[in-house]
Formats: C-alpha cells, structure tokens, sequence
C-alpha cells in the first residue's frame, strides 16, 4: 500500500480550473492518477486515451470529472471524455494495446463520506465556496489517510470496445448562414452543404 498520499493531491492550477475546493474534485485526481499507473500510461499530452464516466448531471459529486481530466490530460476539449448520464460514480479508461479498468468508488466508502460536515452544509444548500476551509480540509484529509483498496475497486475490462473518431481537417460553409462546419457535421439540403441546425435535422 502506498503511503505516498501527498501525490494524491491535485496541483493548485487544477482547484483553480475546478473554482472550489472539494473532496470530489481530489477524489478524481487520485482515480485518474491510479488509472494511469494500471493502464502503465503517461498524462496523454495528445488524443490517445479515452474515458467513459458514468456520472449523469444534477447530483452532487460530478466534481470527480474535473480531477480525472485534471490528471489524466483526458479533457472534454480533446474529446477524450465523455459521460453516460447513468449517474454513477464510476469510470473505465481505455488506451489502444492495454486492457481497460474500471474504476469506482466503494459504497462503504460513500457511506463514510457522506457522514462529514461537509456533507451536511452541502445538503443544506451551501455551496463548496461558501464550505468554511477547515470543514472541507477534514474531509479532504480524511480520504487521503484512506488506502486506494479501501476508497476503489478495480476492475480489468478486456471486454471493453472503443473505436476512436478518425480525425479531418476538412470543412466546408454552410450555404445557409455562411459559417464553416466540419465535414462529417455538413448535412445535405436541395443539393448545398448545410449545418446541423439551418438544416432542422437533430443531427
Ligand atoms: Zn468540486
Ligand atoms: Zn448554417
């Protein structure tokens, strides 16, 4: 077990992208970390691997996106991310030639969380920023004191199939409203390149 937990703790540039401090923002951090080190992977620098969240929206602790992007350089600019909107707090990350893992966190660990101040306050209605300091470092410290067993479980997907979008550069004007759309996005309407919304198609 390792009881290095100082690199479990995001940079400062990551709660300045995340905007507050949290336990779910640090709690991503370390899954993305982790998942690196089973994938046997770098930060991607590029657009290499894939994450599959299983978070949905409108419940709380979707913050765990924002430290998995933050350390696995998967992030929703490079379309490395995406999420299910199953509302679970879970991930698989995927990387050509390596077998996907799934990481999720533990129901016992949840229980435990959930019994923190922080918690409380949050279920009130106070947002994370408004969370006195010390109240949110007691959860934060409290998880990190944690073994990664004891927060994660694990598991290999070598059944898990992702098929990267291939790349273009190719794009077209859209003969409705003048502006450039990409390609595989140009619909086709009484024989002109249109986009997706001036053509009335969903997609
Ligand atoms: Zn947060
Ligand atoms: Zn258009």
């Amino acid at each position: 077990m390792s009881t290095d937990t100082k690199r479990y703790v995001p940079p400062e540039w990551a709660f300045t992208f995340h905007g507050h401090r949290c336990p779910f923002m640090p709690l991503g951090y370390r899954m993305g970390l982790l998942a690196l080190e089973a994938l046997g992977v770098g930060r991607d620098p590029d657009h290499t691997l894939h994450v599959v969240c299983e978070l949905g929206e409108g419940h709380p602790q979707t913050c765990l996106m924002d430290g998995i992007q933050a350390a696995t350089g998967a992030t929703l600019g490079k379309t490395l991310i995406e999420k299910t909107g199953w509302g679970k707090l879970a991930a698989t990350f995927w990387h050509p030639g390596k077998t996907a893992v799934r990481y999720a966190l533990r129901a016992s660990f949840l229980d435990e969380l959930g019994k923190f101040e922080f918690f409380a306050q949050r279920k009130r209605g106070v947002e994370p920023s408004g969370i006195p300091a010390a109240v949110t470092q007691e959860v934060v410290d409290w998880s990190l004191g944690l073994s990664d067993d004891a927060i994660y479980s694990v598991t290999p997907r070598p059944d898990f199939v992702y098929q990267p979008v291939k790349g273009s550069f190719n794009k077209t004007l859209c003969a409705k409203c003048g502006e450039c759309v990409f390609e595989r996005y140009v619909r086709v309407q009484d024989g002109k390149p249109v986009c997706i919304p001036c053509s009335g198609y969903l997609r």
